[in-house]
């Protein structure tokens, strides 16, 4: 080779490495805007828990019940309002991964797996194209009330799988047996987080990683537990029987303080968002005062 030809090659492999080396730092450079904007970024979510639906029940019973009338009301009450109805594993994909959500974002989910759920809520849901979180008891899946096992008739395994390819709704655990995990040895503990999500899994063909708590009965213990057993999120309750204040979730927290708003039968749709704007109100203020703190300790 010429020296001229060698130093035109040389040339030529130099510009290339730095051509390469543009290209990568500018990579770079949008991941670290990414990182950055997903940092920032801070959404505040209410949480809606319904149960059973049903024409009629025992009065005072309405913590656990709501009218097909009543729930669809709900229902269109926050698409009008502009809210935009995800699934519990949208808010994970997004605080997990990065994934971006839709304008006011709000959540929807019933706990137990009962049979109006498959017969009134998700005809409605589908109608509306509303997405919804269903935390299923495996061991009660197709009891019926006439067996005297449960209250109230629960959906099948068949009809499970229907919602669920529908993907209108989204199935994921309440246990096997529906017992307040902080009463229970830590074996049985394991078992009600392992065998509900192996059924799940095997009867639906899909990821079981959200396990909403029974009676929202929580501890360290149970929280670790769940989290072995292969559950990314844990799902508690917040309502104002408890003593707590109304609460959303902020995606800025993360996935450890997921909570949920108990919503009766008696809640009229103003009722609703009157709970919904003061949870929303009650989250703000608590980042507020988190920030604060936070910013006093890095002080002292
Ligand atoms: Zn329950």
């Amino acid at each position: 080779m010429k020296a001229k030809t060698r130093i035109a090659a040389l040339f030529i492999i130099a510009a290339l490495m730095a051509f390469n080396m543009n290209i990568y730092f500018a990579q770079e450079m949008t991941l670290d805007k990414e990182t950055e904007s997903e940092k920032t970024e801070d959404v505040i979510i209410p949480v809606l828990m319904y149960h059973n639906i049903a024409e009629t029940y025992p009065k005072g019973a309405e913590g656990a019940n709501i009218t097909p009338e009543l729930f669809e009301a709900h229902m269109l009450g926050i698409l009008e309002r502009g809210y935009t109805p995800i699934f519990v594993a949208d808010y994970y994909n997004s605080v997990q991964k990065g994934e971006s959500l839709p304008e006011k974002p709000i959540i929807v989910t019933f706990d137990d797996g009962y049979l109006s759920n498959y017969e009134i809520a998700y005809p409605i849901l589908k109608k509306l194209d509303i997405p919804a979180t269903i935390f299923v008891v495996t061991s009660t899946v197709g009891a019926t009330a006439e067996s005297g096992v449960v209250g109230n008739s629960h959906f099948t395994w068949e009809q499970a799988r229907e919602m669920q390819k529908s993907g209108v709704i989204d199935i994921h655990s309440h246990s096997h047996t529906h017992r307040n995990m902080t009463m229970l040895s830590p074996a049985e503990v394991q078992e009600e987080l392992r065998l509900s999500r192996y059924l799940i899994e095997r009867n639906l063909n899909k990821s079981c990683f959200v396990f909403s708590y029974p009676f929202g009965g929580y501890n360290t213990a149970t929280s670790n537990l769940s989290k072995y057993a292969g559950y990314r999120m844990q799902i508690l309750v917040n309502n104002a029987e408890s003593g707590e204040d109304y609460l959303a979730n902020n995606t800025k927290e993360g996935i450890e303080h997921f909570t949920r708003l108990t919503i009766s039968g008696d809640m009229s749709v103003e009722d609703l968002f009157g709970i919904i704007d003061l949870a929303v109100e009650n989250t703000k203020k608590q980042d507020g005062l988190r920030e604060i703190e936070k910013n006093l300790t890095k002080k002292s």
